[in-house]
């Protein structure tokens, strides 16, 4: 075998086997939520990942994978093997276009304004695109998402547009030093999806909470997520 060949059954290996120890505890945090396994999605976050590892993800049966940029993500896209895929990265208006039809979920939408965008462009392509609303939840200047003063407000607004199906939120909490104060947020999150959530809005069908990741996913899961996206967890740190 070449180098390269070794190198890569290495990462095939590591690759499988953080998937199995990630799903272990992803049940585990499940069933002392009080939920089954199967009502915890895993996402595999694959930016900057290249297409052979990931498709050894999806060979190894992840069943979602999510992407941060519409470019990067089209490019991989003829080499990947069948699997759904969202969006979960900062979307610019006139990168809308381009990832409408592309992906079956757009989780990062954080105003009425790309949301309206979203809009024109699925009628256009004859669909309706699911959404989730991404909260800026610890209020940090660096992230994108909307306020959490505005948040229900804002729900409210991306409820009435037509062209988008509302499913749901996501967040990304600030780092935090503690679980304690990480499970906080998740919490003050689970509180506003079941409040949106028992509104039973028309035209939405909120069943998404988006949060977790590598080093958090398990406390999310304990305050009611049901969809965790982990990224280094599953492929090793990230090489920009
Ligand atoms: C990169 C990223 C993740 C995964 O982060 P890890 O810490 O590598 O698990 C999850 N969600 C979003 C929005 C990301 O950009």
């Amino acid at each position: 075998m070449t180098e390269k060949q070794l190198l890569d059954a290495q990462r095939f290996s590591d690759i499988e086997h953080n998937l199995s120890v990630i799903r272990e505890r992803v049940a585990q945090a499940a069933v002392k939520s009080g939920r089954k396994p199967e009502d915890v999605t895993l996402m595999a976050v694959t930016k900057t990942v290249a297409p052979e590892y990931i498709n050894h993800a999806i060979r190894c049966g992840v069943d979602l994978i999510g992407e941060n940029k519409v470019q990067e993500y089209l490019g991989k896209k003829p080499d990947l093997l069948p699997c759904e895929a969202h969006l979960i990265g900062h979307l610019q208006t006139n990168k809308v276009r381009q990832i409408v039809g592309e992906v079956s979920m757009i989780q990062s939408v954080d105003s009425v304004r790309l949301a309206n965008e979203i809009a024109k462009r699925s009628l256009a392509a004859g669909i309706t695109t699911d959404i989730l609303a991404e909260i800026n939840v610890g209020g940090e200047d660096s992230k994108s998402g909307i306020e959490w003063e505005k948040a229900e407000e804002t729900l409210a607004q991306l409820a009435e547009i037509e062209g988008i199906k509302l499913c749901g939120l996501m967040a990304i909490p600030p780092v935090c030093e503690n679980s304690e104060d990480a499970r906080a947020f998740f919490l003050k999150m689970n509180r506003l999806f079941v409040d949106i959530r028992d509104k039973k809005l028309d035209n939405t069908d909120i069943r998404v909470l988006s949060m977790g990741m590598s080093s958090d996913y398990y406390e999310a899961i304990l305050e009611g997520s049901t969809l965790v996206r982990v990224g280094s967890s599953v492929f090793g740190k990230r090489i920009y």
